[in-house]
């Protein structure tokens, strides 16, 4: 059991999905604020490359692990961020089964673990909870429009269930629960190929090919950056009392992707033309927050304007694309009975 050394205020907190894009930005932010971080991922879309600037820091654990087999943790932990799924609808519906088993089972182990460690717990939701929602914008309580036979149950359906278990811990007074629901985040360390309309949009312009909109691009998103999503998920966390209700974190700028497209041609130097493509099954028309919840009981609000946040976003993309990140190989795949550290912070 390792001793603690940090100052009073400081947690031992675990990510998992902390090599992913928003885990590893929360890993960051967490270790700034002096907490120790145990990150754990299966890298199935996490990245080692994300966390390899952390690999040295004392406070940081890497765990390769997937929370569908992960059962316990060997040291005392006090909170858990449950980031740790497939997001972006192409990956979530490669292996429709292993996502909804990751939010439901995987949720559960992680309850479970928060349980035994008296942790307090945050749960990754997702807008897609809402579907094809019917009200506009969309306030916690709207209790969504969603297939459960489509292919984007898998992910829509689990992470509903998954708030379902969360909230039985609630009420079973198990586990100290907040629930997020994300809306589209977007940011630097997003995957290039992971089929999401920011990564692609500005993948495809930055190297000279077609942009790609779905549909008529007259359906609409909300899209925030990645830091003020970060500052969103740490508030939850840490606010007193627990809210006991799901709290919207998303940017309420609500766009066209065809508008979307028009400011990545404005801000990327490229030939790029646009090109249009079927719509996909179930893809929801409209989606919006209302943030009156997490303005009231977090004093949150987001900061980054989509044109700041974008170019950001594009100057990340341009530097990677350019000058790719070597790739770390992966050491020993953790099994139940093998939990191998990459790292074990001081
Ligand atoms: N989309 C698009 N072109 C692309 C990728 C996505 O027009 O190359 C559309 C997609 O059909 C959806 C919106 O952009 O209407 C947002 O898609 P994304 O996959 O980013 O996330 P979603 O909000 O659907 O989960």
């Amino acid at each position: 059991m390792l001793q603690r050394t940090r100052n009073e205020n400081s947690k031992v907190v675990l990510v998992a999905g902390g090599a992913g894009f928003v885990g590893s930005h929360l890993c960051d932010a967490l270790l700034a604020g002096g907490n120790r971080v145990i990150c754990v991922d299966s890298y199935l879309t996490g990245s080692p490359t994300n966390v390899r600037p952390l690999l040295n820091h004392p406070s940081f654990r890497l765990i390769e692990a997937d929370i569908c087999d992960l059962h316990d943790i060997d040291e005392r932990i006090d909170q858990v961020y449950n980031l740790a799924c497939a997001a972006s609808p192409p990956q979530y519906q490669a292996d429709p089964v292993h996502t909804m088993m990751t939010c439901v089972a995987g949720t559960g182990n992680l309850l479970t673990i928060a349980e035994q460690h008296g942790a307090r717990f945050l749960q990754a939701s997702t807008s897609e909870v809402y579907g094809d929602p019917a009200e506009h914008p969309q306030r916690e309580d709207y209790r969504g429009n969603v297939s459960c036979t489509g292919p984007r149950a898998c992910y829509d359906e689990g992470k509903r269930a998954a708030e379902a278990l969360c909230f039985d811990m609630i009420r079973a007074e198990r586990v100290d629960t907040r629930v997020a629901r994300i809306f589209n985040t977007y940011g630097p360390r997003m995957q290039p190929d992971d089929g999401r309309i920011i990564s692609n949009l500005l993948v495809q312009a930055i190297s000279g090919r077609p942009l790609t909109i779905y549909g008529t691009g007259e359906q609409t998103r909300s899209f925030c950056f990645v830091s003020d999503l970060v500052a969103g998920l740490m508030a939850l966390m840490n606010v007193d009392p627990n809210p006991g209700v799901p709290v919207n974190v998303g940017n309420p700028g609500e766009f066209t992707i065809g508008e979307l497209a028009a400011m990545v041609l404005t801000m990327v130097p490229t030939q790029s033309k646009i090109i249009y493509r079927p719509l996909p099954m179930d893809d929801p028309q409209r989606r919006k927050p209302d943030i009156s919840r997490a303005r009231a009981l977090l004093g949150w609000e987001p900061r980054v304007p989509l044109a700041e946040g974008l170019r950001m976003t594009a100057d990340w993309f341009a530097a990677t694309l350019h000058h790719p990140p070597l790739r770390v190989e992966h050491p020993v795949r953790h099994t139940r009975s093998n939990q191998p550290d990459l790292h074990q912070g001081a």
